[in-house]
């Protein structure tokens, strides 16, 4: 592992990078919103961007032409906060749990290791990871971690 303090703008704008193709082909859209001040965590990049990765696909995933990924990122008491809402098919409230367990897909091709995965780095940042879900609607997973502040 490679921690240092890094911009969490940064490993999005990265994501949004290796992504923008595929979702203008499919005929999804992105809504981004960010604080212009970057915000700086202790971090292993790479892992932030594979976490943030495994999110954005999924979404993409989830949805049909037309649909609109909004990533709202800001600050609120110390915290780094990332909302990935997707305007997807949503998730049965009794899976909420399920997809993060190794394995679980309704893909026909997933591996269902994305979220395992995802959780475990968000651990490893002394994040949070909690996701809401309107079947027919659409979800958000939301994010936090701690920022790092000038006297760290
Ligand atoms: P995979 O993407 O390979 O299936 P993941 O661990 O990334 O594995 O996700 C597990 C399952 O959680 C998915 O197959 C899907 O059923 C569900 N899921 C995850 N994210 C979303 C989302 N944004 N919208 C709807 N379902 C989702
Ligand atoms: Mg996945």
């Amino acid at each position: 592992t490679d921690f240092r303090a890094h911009s969490l703008q940064t490993c999005l704008q990265r994501v949004i990078a290796l992504t923008e193709s595929e979702a203008s082909r499919l005929g999804l859209k992105l809504v981004y919103e960010h604080p212009q001040a970057p915000l700086l965590l202790w971090m292993d990049p790479d892992k932030m961007v594979q976490l943030l990765l495994n999110l954005v696909k999924n979404a993409y995933e989830a949805m049909n032409p037309g649909g609109v990924l909004y990533i709202r990122m800001k600050e609120i008491s110390n915290r780094a906060v990332v909302e990935i809402q997707d305007t997807g098919v949503g998730i049965p409230s009794d899976r909420l749990e399920t997809i993060f367990h190794p394995f679980y897909t309704t893909k026909d091709y997933g591996t269902g290791l994305g979220l395992s995965i995802s959780y475990k780095i968000v651990q490893d940042h002394e994040g949070t990871l909690e996701v809401e879900s309107i079947v027919g609607e659409g979800t958000t997973f939301v994010l936090t971690f701690p920022v790092l502040t000038a006297a760290e």
